[in-house]
């Protein structure tokens, strides 16, 4: 009788977790599937659908299907969306310099495979979107975790990143600056950017990732300051990381885009050639109709999301829960810590993840510990939600707190 053995994984997998973000979102469904009325204020879907204009060209690419493999880079009709959609910012790039990936995520994943080798340093301020360590880990690199807390609004400090980057004596390593940001909403304004710029201009080794993926998401009515606004000249060493997901409500469709040096593109093209190949074209032609269409819709976008915004904050407050105020993108990313040693339903809240844990089963609120981005003693809150459904959550939290 001969008997088989699973093989094992990879030593490689040990460096990284599943996304806790997922495994929350995962069950809020279970509970929503066994008949429980589960509000989902836990993911990262920007709560809304792409113009009809992308359904059209998306529909139109289908009815033109050529039947064979695409272009790496990506159709021609996206890069050059893509880098119209650069230039309206002010950036120019050559189709030489942007490429297409699988969604944000695989842009950025791509790049650090890219620029990453076995113990690179990374420099990841925290809060943090909850896929960076995971991802400089998996490339075999090593996170530098810098801790940014609700007393500084979670944004990095010029004077922080001057000390970890000076610690790293010169030696190569990369940064990883978001904003606005995920997980709490916080927009540097241009003289933040302008700031960390500055010092990164006094440290020739660092390379930057900007993941610019909300940067349209933006509450104060200007655009979204930039690195590059104020030291055009990090080009050389910097990658912009991009996707269709917020902007346009297309977190589906997985169309991610990057701009940045043409040796880095070169890299990323190289490995997405022996891994995807292309992204699905039906997908990207809709994506070059989202960035190349009319973007107008976007102020009623806003407009509904800071509704949304106010009214989530107003809870929040009226909880007593320290929360810098969000000037972008749909999280909040309110302090817990005044609820650890109070009971709720019978159980001690001891940590954020409790809470979250309480929050899901009690009352019926989906919502993210903080841990998942770095900060232990805060939850996240997405107001991607419809605006009803907020008002539901926020009824039943305070029912929950009042009991
Ligand atoms: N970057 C940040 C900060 C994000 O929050 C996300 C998604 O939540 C991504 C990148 C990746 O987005 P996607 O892969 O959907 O384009």
């Amino acid at each position: 009788m001969s008997t088989s053995h699973t093989p094992p994984l990879a030593t490689r997998l040990s460096a990284a977790k599943p996304s806790p973000i997922l495994a929350i979102a995962q069950l809020a469904k279970e509970l929503q599937a066994a008949g429980k009325p589960v509000i989902s204020l836990s993911a990262g879907v920007p709560g809304f659908l792409p113009p009809a204009g992308v359904y059209d060209a998306a529909r139109a690419a289908l009815s033109k299907d050529s039947g064979d493999y695409g272009v790496g880079r990506g159709d021609a009709a996206l890069v050059k969306a893509w880098v119209g959609a650069l230039a309206r910012k002010g950036f120019v790039y050559d189709t030489s310099e942007v490429c297409v990936q699988v969604g944000g995520k695989g842009g950025l994943f791509n790049v650090l495979l890219a620029l990453v080798d076995a113990g690179t340093e990374v420099v990841i301020p925290a809060p943090y979107w909850t896929s960076y360590p995971d991802m400089v880990a998996l490339a075999g690199g090593t996170p530098v975790i810098v801790p940014c807390p609700a007393s500084q609004n979670y944004k990095l400090t010029p004077a922080q990143l001057r000390t970890v980057l000076a610690a790293r004596g010169g030696k190569p390593c990369g940064l990883l600056f978001n904003n606005p940001s995920n997980p709490t909403g916080m927009v540097y304004d241009a003289a933040e950017v302008a700031a960390v710029a500055a010092v990164l201009l006094e440290f020739p080794n660092v390379w930057v990732i900007s993941d610019d993926i909300y940067d349209a998401l933006g509450f104060s009515g200007t655009r979204t300051a930039h690195l590059l606004d104020t030291a055009p000249s990090l080009r050389n060493r910097l990658i912009i990381a991009h996707s269709v997901s917020k902007t346009y409500g297309m977190v589906g469709w997985r169309v991610g885009l990057l701009a940045g040096p043409k040796a880095i593109l070169d890299g990323v093209l190289l490995l997405t050639s022996q891994s995807s190949t292309c992204v699905p074209f039906m997908a990207q032609a809709g994506a070059a109709e989202a960035l190349s269409g009319d973007q107008t819709f976007l102020t009623d976008v806003l407009k509904t999301l800071q509704t949304k915004r106010d009214l989530l904050l107003a809870a929040v407050q009226h909880w007593g829960w320290e929360c810098p105020v969000p000037e972008g993108a749909f999280y909040l990313f309110p302090q817990v810590t005044s609820l650890f040693g109070r009971t709720l339903s019978g159980t001690v809240i001891d940590s954020a993840a409790t809470l979250a844990k309480v929050l899901l089963t009690e009352a019926h609120v989906a919502v993210v510990p903080g841990a998942a981005f770095g900060d232990a003693g805060a939850v996240r809150l997405s107001y991607g939600a419809k605006e009803a459904e907020i008002v539901t959550a926020i009824a039943r939290i305070d029912a929950l707190l009042a009991a």
